[in-house]
């Protein structure tokens, strides 16, 4: 009978996690263990609307002391987790506390991947994971007027167009040829550069940043090719890494992340994991994923949440995020990579538009840029598996949502 769960990490997949189970009725013991001071909350504004003040400290929580007490959820934060005995059932904290379990769900997330160049630890070289980052990044962008964004993924992408908005001059250092590319396939990543670039960014490419120069603070960033760009800070951003290391020597079976089925079930008994920090089997497109945003890391946590109190329901969704750059509110269903085509509706001048990406004349995923209609439709299509074809997805005479009955 299980009748203490351990949740360890505790950001969006370990609040939802623990919240689902006492909804599912749950009533044994629930503790949650996190390594950073606060409750769960949504990183999601901490690249756009926190940075650009639109959003204030404390709106993007997801849970207060009050709830969680009521509920008899137990908390440790700022707290880590540093071994698992799956022998034994236990857990131990940096403290030396050890937590035993019946069942434990690891939702540690993954951290910003480092630069190890020369000069790397220069005062005003930031990376963006936390809320105190995203603190300590505006405090510093309240002065600056230069700023450089190394890496040009949805983070550096975000934090480019909040930190425009802001009215500084921003330029972006990216080592691919075409940044955005890898998640948004080179026809969508070119109209998404396009759009940076009008808005005044000097995205560079094709550059490799060789290290940072400055007194005592970053004054200048070296590429690889020998140019310099003058700057008054820096933001790095060039991809993220699971939490995994705590796991060493357990035995749990590792590979870009924790392996688990289509259940959430890792290779130890009775030990699940879910969100960033996984790398789980889809039954739908035939191989493992590791996704890392935030709608997977919450519906994964309630999957596995209920999968440990008995419900075995396979976690199969098509993977959905979004992303908000200016004016613009991305969503993204399905799978944008593979595909052998893009369709688009719309042009970047009208503000909205969409995109279908299809392999071998089957719709793979859907993207949409102020388009709630066209995105809804293509999501319910991919979900359905509905036939279209690239003729009807780019007839802006024809409603999508028609062709899904
Ligand atoms: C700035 C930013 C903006 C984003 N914007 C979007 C967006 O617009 N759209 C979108 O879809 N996604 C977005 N994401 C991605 C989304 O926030 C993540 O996918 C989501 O936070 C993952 O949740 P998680 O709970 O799996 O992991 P995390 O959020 O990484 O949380 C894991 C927690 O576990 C803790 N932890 C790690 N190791 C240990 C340990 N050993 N012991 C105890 N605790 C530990 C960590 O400190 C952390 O608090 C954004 C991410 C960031 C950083």
């Amino acid at each position: 009978m299980t009748s203490r769960i351990v949740v360890v990490g505790a950001n969006i997949g370990g609040g939802r996690a623990v919240e689902a189970l006492r909804k599912e009725g749950f009533d044994g013991d629930i503790i949650l263990v996190g390594a950073e001071p606060d409750l769960p909350y949504e990183r999601p504004p901490l690249s756009k609307g926190f940075l650009t003040g639109e959003v204030t400290d404390g709106e993007f929580s997801v849970a207060t002391a009050e709830s969680y007490a009521e509920k008899k959820i137990e908390t440790r934060l700022g707290r880590h987790a540093t071994a698992l005995d799956p022998a034994a059932k236990t857990v131990t904290l940096d403290d030396g506390e050890t937590l035993g379990y019946d069942a434990l769900l690891i939702v540690t997330g993954a951290s910003p991947r480092r630069l190890n160049v020369p000069g790397h630890d220069l005062a005003g070289i930031h990376y963006l994971r936390t809320a105190a980052d995203s603190r300590s990044i505006r405090e510093d962008l309240a002065s600056a007027e230069r700023v450089v964004i190394v890496g040009m993924g949805f983070i550096g992408a975000e934090i480019a167009a909040s930190s425009t908005r802001l009215g500084k001059q921003v330029t972006t250092i990216e080592a691919l040829d075409l940044p955005l590319a890898p998640a948004l396939g080179r026809e969508v990543a070119e109209r998404m550069v396009g759009i940076h670039r009008g808005h005044g960014v000097d995205v560079l490419t094709g550059e490799m940043v060789a290290g940072f120069e400055g007194n005592g603070r970053v004054q200048q960033v070296v590429t690889a090719s020998g140019r310099t760009v003058p700057c008054d800070m820096v933001i790095v951003g060039i991809g993220v890494t699971p939490n995994t290391s705590w796991l060493e020597g357990s035995g749990i079976e590792l590979d870009n992340g924790i392996v688990t089925d289509e259940y959430c079930r890792s290779s130890l008994p009775d030990v699940y994991a879910a969100g960033d920090v996984a790398s789980w089997w889809s039954k739908r497109y035939g191989r493992r994923m590791r996704v890392e945003h935030f709608d997977n890391a919450g519906n994964q946590a309630v999957a596995a949440a209920k999968v440990m109190l008995g419900q075995d329901h396979p976690y199969d969704p098509v993977p959905y995020f979004w992303s908000d750059q200016y004016d613009i509110s991305l969503q993204v269903a399905g799978m944008t990579t593979n595909h052998d085509q893009v369709v688009f509706r719309g042009t970047v001048e009208s503000g909205s538009w969409s995109a279908f990406y299809l392999a071998g004349g089957r719709l793979t995923a859907a993207l949409a840029a102020n388009r709630f209609k066209d995105f809804s439709a293509g999501r319910r299509m991919l979900r359905a598996g509905t036939p279209v074809t690239a003729d009807q997805l780019a007839d802006e005479g024809i409603e999508l949502k028609t062709l899904l009955a």
